[in-house]
């Protein structure tokens, strides 16, 4: 059969859950590669999905592709694990593989097929030369300046000028640059390979016992040497020819510190990170080396799950618990349980590591028929490294400032001594709200059902949610009085409390208004280590992965936020962060100590908290989370639906729930809810739970909700999406 008389099924970007076909061009095609072609009156790209020789439309009225690209961006493996994850997730096939392809190539920019370049000065550059180029060539002065004094990246280049490319070129005209392909090489010392201690032997063996697939939990207190062992696995892995190895990290803040241990312990192997930090290049440039089977080992972050990687011998999460590996938009998948899935098809090992399991995971390692491997590593691995001391402090509505007597005393023990404090306050700006003493007017944002938070270093009344950001006011809007007061602390008050108790010490704020790079934390790490700072104030950019060396107080002003949560996992988040924290204070030789700041030192969280004993705790959520049948007891979906007009999303939402109560008498529907924050972004948001006792019975009806939603006329009108196994309410 000629390959003209064969019809491509084409996934493309669009809310409508079907492939679409297209007649061939004269350019040689097969599946995984993308292609361009007429929709509509527009262009797009789309991935060829299949080919067939049937099609339901008849030939006279289909179109043909405008353009092949000989690259085949996805494998069979990978269109086996995009098509479970559309079908699991409900979320349309042709978004679900769009939303995993790199973005540069979306943007058919492939034309760059190009490496990433590193620019070298030649004998011609020189100060003299840069000196005569006309004055009104400053971008063109920049970048040779900037090449001057070392070779540039092509990356770094972009990040100096815009129009980086037509300054390149000019100079090259000149003769002053050479380039060649970047190749990210590090200095080796040679390091030394810890041996391992008889617990970390122990997993390693029980992990390596077995051939194909199997998944593992090593349930280890931070600084355990769990990153030890995923090493020496990965070692064990990569003596095989052709082998690759994938880690997933929760956040693109700790991939620099994981990725330079694993280039130093691998200098001979290919190293790539995949993350948002990266350009649109050079994420390009990793992904094609992940897919050749050149990387053999993939750092990343969530979306790096969906990596094509031919030789793939293992995956390991750390921090499996974290909830930055859920997607929460557009295709909201969890990373984690993807890799599961696709370890399963793989038929390769799969590795989840953390010091406080995600319930889920907890209930698979420890139930009867043993889902998951169990393994522990009970003691820090460094000889001599204690765990900190954990301690609650009562505070109540006098406390001062927010911050209590004990703490402020503990504080001032460590700038006696020379050491380092980190003050946690998971609260950015300088109040959460602003408050009028007269009428009890409240800034409240206009288009979210939230508080506008008071910023008083730039003066401005900002609404986290929306982004809205004003003028702060003296003159209250309701009264027109002149008692207006910030109500509450975030960490810009805090700083202003701390600088007036401690005007001799250097104290840093560290939260997304002041650290935004990547840069700005490494900068910070610089200065911590050498201790040009005291006093650290900051939000939860700073509970993970950082390691600082003096630093042994950690004081945490609002954890009793998480206790009026509504979700019903909050305990169980606010134990892993405390937890984190906690392990920021005292790494090294010097023993650390953890004030918590409650109004209710009892709760078992905290009790969990003091004694590092998150074993009891889990067991105890458990058995609740079994009387309430809550996961991972149940399943369940969230349907979320937004509208302008209250009354569409309202009808809708109920509408939906009818429907569902008609479809199966072993799934429970919740009646629809306003969430927490009722209206966002000037949207109406509504939502429906609904909860069934086994996955299939929840995915036979989402199976035809879905449908029925997708034709449903009202949906038109509101948008709407379905989360399975939602984690945020
Ligand atoms: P985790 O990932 O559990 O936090 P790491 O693997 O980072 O723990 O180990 C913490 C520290 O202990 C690191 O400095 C590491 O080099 C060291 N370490 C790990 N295993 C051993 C060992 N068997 N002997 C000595 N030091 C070890
Ligand atoms: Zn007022
Ligand atoms: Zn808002």
């Amino acid at each position: 059969m000629n390959d003209k008389q064969k019809f491509l099924k084409v996934a493309i970007d669009v809310p409508i859950n079907q492939l679409f076909d297209y007649l061939p061009n004269d350019e040689p095609f097969s599946i995984g590669q993308y292609v361009t072609i007429p929709f509509g009156r527009r262009r797009i790209i789309g991935v060829i999905y299949g080919i067939s020789l049937n099609s339901d439309i008849h030939p006279s009225k289909l179109k043909s592709v405008i353009n092949v690209d000989p690259e085949i961006i996805f494998d069979a493996p990978m269109f086996k694990l995009l098509t479970f994850v559309s079908e699991y997730y409900h979320h349309p096939i042709g978004q679900t593989i769009m939303s995993v392809v790199p973005s540069r190539l979306k943007k058919n920019l492939n034309q760059l097929r190009q490496f990433e370049l590193i620019y070298q000065a030649t004998s011609k550059l020189t100060k003299e030369f840069i000196n005569q180029l006309p004055p009104r060539q400053l971008r063109i002065r920049k970048v040779a300046e900037a090449i001057l004094i070392k070779d540039r990246r092509q990356t770094d280049v972009m990040k100096l000028v815009s129009n980086w490319s037509e300054c390149i070129r000019q100079l090259e005209t000149y003769g002053c640059l050479k380039s060649k392909k970047y190749d990210p090489q590090v200095d080796f010392t040679a390091v030394e390979i810890p041996s391992l201690n008889s617990e970390q032997k122990a997993v390693i063996k029980a992990i390596t016992k077995k051939q194909g697939y199997q998944a593992s939990l090593i349930f280890g207190i931070t600084g355990s040497g769990k990153t030890e062992v995923y090493m020496q696995l990965i070692e064990h892995i990569l003596l095989e020819s052709e082998s690759q190895a994938l880690i997933l990290v929760p956040e693109i803040n700790l991939t620099p510190q994981l990725e330079n241990r694993f280039r130093t312990r691998f200098p001979n192997k290919k190293l790539v990170s995949l993350h948002s930090h990266l350009t649109d290049i050079e994420r390009l440039d990793n992904w094609r080396k992940a897919k050749s089977g050149e990387a053999n080992i993939v750092i990343g972050t969530r979306l790096a799950i969906f990596t094509p990687m031919p030789f793939i011998k293992i995956i390991i999460i750390d921090e499996e618990h974290d909830i930055s590996f859920k997607q929460q938009d557009g295709l909201r998948y969890h990373a984690r349980d993807v890799a599961l899935v696709r370890a399963k098809h793989m038929n390769i090992p799969i590795v989840l590591g953390t010091a406080t399991p995600s319930l889920e995971s907890w209930h698979n390692a420890t139930r009867t028929d043993n889902k998951y491997n169990f393994l522990k590593l009970s003691f820090r691995a460094v000889k001599n490294a204690a765990l900190p001391e954990i301690k609650t402090v009562l505070v109540n509505d006098k406390t001062k400032n927010g911050i209590s007597r004990i703490l402020v005393d503990a504080v001032s023990n460590r700038l006696k001594r020379k050491e380092q404090s980190l003050i946690f306050i998971n609260r950015r700006g300088f109040a959460p709200t602003l408050f009028c003493a007269s009428c009890s007017w409240s800034s409240e944002c206009k288009r979210c059902s939230s508080k506008l938070v008071v910023h008083r270093k730039t003066n401005r009344l900002k609404c986290h949610h929306c982004g809205h950001d004003q003028n702060l006011i003296i003159r209250c809007p309701n009264c027109d009085g002149m008692n207006l007061r910030p109500l509450g602390s975030g960490t810009q008050k805090i700083e202003e409390v701390l600088n007036g108790l401690f005007p001799e010490a250097s104290i840093l704020r560290v939260d997304r208004d002041t650290t935004r790079s990547k840069k700005s934390l490494t900068l910070l790490h610089d200065r911590m280590n050498k201790r040009e700072i005291d006093i650290l104030v900051g939000t939860q950019m700073l509970a993970k992965g950082h390691d600082f060396p003096f630093l042994t107080l950690v004081g945490v002003l609002d954890a009793d936020n998480a206790l009026y949560s509504p979700d019903y996992r909050a305990p169980e988040k606010l134990f892993s962060q405390l937890m984190q924290v906690s392990g920021r204070a005292g790494r090294s030789n010097i023993k650390g100590e953890v004030l918590i700041q409650t109004a209710f030192p009892n709760n078992p969280v905290f009790e969990g908290v003091k004694k590092h004993n998150y074993e009891i705790f889990a067991r105890t959520l458990l058995q609740e989370r079994q009387q309430m049948s809550l996961p991972p007891y149940s399943f369940s979906a969230i349907l979320r639906v937004e509208s302008k007009k209250i009354n569409y999303g309202e009808q809708f939402v109920n509408s939906a729930a009818k429907f569902a109560e008609s479809l199966s008498n072993k799934v429970v529907i919740y009646d629809p809810v306003r969430p927490s924050i009722e209206r966002l972004k000037g949207y109406e948001r509504f939502q429906l739970f609904i909860q069934a006792d086994t996955r299939k019975d929840l995915q036979t009806l989402l199976r035809e909700w879905v449908a029925y939603l997708r034709q449903c006329a009202l949906a038109s009108r509101v948008k709407w999406s379905i989360d399975v196994d939602p984690i945020e309410f």
